[in-house]
């Protein structure tokens, strides 16, 4: 409708003689600031009882026009005290992981299902996954990546609703909100059995396939 007559408006602007006319171009959305004041706004959230522990609230960093985005668990110690996500031991561990398919910390958007460190690591709970995952819905709307890295079951189970072991989640690939989606191991599991990094190192190589398109 609204279409139909923006038409009939142009062709009577041709017929009155006008040729030419100029539309401002919509303004580009610069998703870097975008995040950045969505972060500023969130950092002080009190939905879920993970903030009265949280120093630091880890919302997630990287290239916010990244094409790939990694979603693991939540933040760990090093994490909640800087402020950043996979900063410690894990987090230099999927660095290296990264760099062995190519890709470096800066190519990639890296967030967590939940953005404040549960007390002594355990899981999130069901009501603070909840509470939580709409800021990582909304910075999956905003980055709209071309494939996403699920690390870690809890992840898993998460955002793809499925009950099963991470190894069957391996098996495949999902369609998670039309984005191409992969399921690997967490780098920390890997780093408390280290035998399990010849099966990432499987599961990253059919990322990098895809990715450049080999
Ligand atoms: S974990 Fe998420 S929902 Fe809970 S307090 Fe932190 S930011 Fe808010």
């Amino acid at each position: 409708m609204y279409n139909k007559a923006v038409k009939q408006y142009l062709e009577y602007l041709k017929i009155t003689g006008i040729q030419d006319i100029f539309i401002k171009p919509p303004k580009q959305i610069n998703k870097t600031e975008l995040l950045k004041d969505l972060e500023q706004n969130y950092n002080n959230c009190k939905k879920c009882i993970l903030h009265k522990e949280r120093n630091k609230f880890c919302y997630g960093n990287g290239n916010a026009d990244a094409r790939l985005l990694i979603i693991g668990e939540g933040p760990g110690a090093e994490e909640d005290r800087l402020g950043k996500v996979f900063v410690g031991r894990s987090g230099q561990l999927l660095t290296k992981m990264l760099s062995a398919i190519k890709l470096s910390r800066e190519d990639v958007y890296i967030a967590n299902i939940v953005k404040c460190r549960p007390p002594e690591n355990r899981n999130p709970l069901p009501d603070e996954k909840s509470a939580c995952l709409p800021y990582l819905e909304e910075q999956i709307s905003i980055i709209q990546p071309e494939f996403i890295l699920i690390i870690g079951k809890v992840a898993a189970v998460t955002l793809l609703e499925i009950d099963q072991t991470l190894k069957a989640f391996r098996e495949k690939t999902y369609n998670f909100r039309g984005i191409k989606t992969y399921v690997s191991y967490h780098p920390s599991a890997l780093l408390r059995n280290p035998s399990w990094k010849k099966l990432a190192w499987i599961d990253l190589q059919k990322l990098q396939k895809d990715y450049f398109q080999q």
